[in-house]
């Protein structure tokens, strides 16, 4: 075994796809601290600098004096607290479905509902750049995997077409992890309809980012529940906590109680994180100037890169990607940030498809116009060496 792992091990060093983890010591916001040192981070999804918020913490500290630290228990078992059933409230509200149900991740959500509703008569169709756990949840449902070009809905509605599966899921992310550019929920609803498939999405970087009160992307497209009968959110990332929630229909969720293994064999999420997301979810909704600020370092940051050439992908959201190709180049580069004391994360494949290792930048509503400056300073050095075409 020890032989077989380290040829395997050398293989990804050789081919630039050899993964390190940086340890920080820090609270997260635009600043970490690794080995003392500072630095500027530009690759955390924690959009609206929530996750070390002084309300929250004390929401978090008083939650803990009153129910402890562990939930005990899964929730069909003691876990299931009325600070559980609150958010669960709220979060239906919030949204404006019949329901919500919380999973401990956003992971565990997505593996959840697919193997619920699918079994090897169905079928689920996912573009291409979904996120990984929406495909190992299809590859567990056991159903027909059809995968699309990314965005293109008219592969998508052939292969619903051609499709004789008993039922028929369209699975996709709202706003896309590594590319940040939003799924046309317009068009798949209406795909999705017209072909009686079910529409799954994804939301983990769209909720509380987008829309006017942060419902996300059906609220960026002016779309209701109905038009997307299936929504996944997660807590980790602009909620600024841990968790993940889908809402739906009283029947969905009833079914995905019954039925959603990672859901019924799992430990609850401990209550005071519930009590604490509670505050967060009031945040979200009231204070919209998060969202505001938000898109102006967005809007700034493009027009800063767009004057020193820096080739950018059609995004309108915190994630930012400088496509490079290369896995190396993207590690060179990255590196050479990082020795000037900014990080942006090197992604490579297998997180985005062979030949588009690239830069993630994301932007937080806490980012100081200076820290742009500071970016695009440090990057503009590498300008000719970013590919232009085909992105
Ligand atoms: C982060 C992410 C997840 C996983 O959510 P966790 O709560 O971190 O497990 C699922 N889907 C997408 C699109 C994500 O970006």
């Amino acid at each position: 075994m020890q032989s077989y792992l380290e040829q395997q091990l050398k293989q990804r060093q050789q081919n630039a796809l050899y993964r390190t983890r940086k340890t920080h010591e820090s609270e997260q916001g635009t600043r970490l601290f690794i080995e003392g040192k500072s630095y500027l981070n530009f690759c955390s999804n924690d959009y609206l600098g929530l996750a070390a918020h002084p309300e929250l913490k004390t929401t978090l500290q008083q939650a803990v004096d009153k129910y402890g630290v562990g939930s005990g228990a899964s929730h069909l078992v003691t876990g299931h607290s009325h600070e559980h059933e609150a958010l669960e409230r709220a979060f239906a509200e919030f949204m404006g479905t019949e329901r919500a149900l919380l999973f401990s991740t956003g992971y565990m959500a997505n593996i959840g509902v697919i193997s619920a509703l699918l079994g090897r008569q169905d079928a689920v169709f996912l573009d291409k750049l979904n996120h990984a756990s929406l495909v190992d949840a299809a590859i567990l449902s056991r159903a027909k995997i059809h995968r699309y070009v990314h965005s293109n809905l008219t592969q998508l509605e052939t292969l619903l077409t051609k499709s004789d599966a008993e039922l028929k899921l369209v699975a996709t992310d709202g706003v896309f992890s590594m590319d940040g550019d939003i799924a046309n929920l317009p068009k798949l609803a209406q795909l999705s309809k017209q072909s009686e498939a079910w529409l799954m999405m994804d939301d983990a970087h769209g909720i509380g980012v987008l829309g006017e009160t942060g419902r996300g992307s059906i609220e960026h497209f002016n779309l209701s529940p109905n038009d997307v009968p299936i929504i996944v959110g997660t807590l980790g990332k602009a909620f600024g906590v841990f968790g993940a929630f889908v809402v739906g229909s009283e029947l969905l969720i009833e079914t995905l109680i019954q039925l959603a293994r990672s859901y019924i064999y799992t430990t609850a999420l401990p209550p005071a994180l519930a009590t604490t997301l509670r505050t967060s979810l009031e945040m979200i909704q009231l204070d919209g100037w998060r969202r505001e600020q938000l898109q102006q370092r967005i809007a700034y940051f493009r027009s800063e890169a767009e004057k020193h050439d820096i080739p950018l992908m059609p995004s309108h959201t915190p994630i930012q990607p400088i496509v490079l190709k290369d896995s190396q180049l993207a590690l060179d580069i990255s590196q050479a940030l990082y020795q000037q004391g900014i990080l942006v994360t090197a992604i490579r494949p297998p997180t985005v498809p062979q030949n588009t290792a690239r830069l993630r930048i994301t932007l937080s509503t806490q980012h100081e116009m200076e820290d742009i400056d500071k970016l695009i300073a440090a990057l503009t050095p590498f300008t000719h060496q970013m590919p232009r075409d085909d992105i």
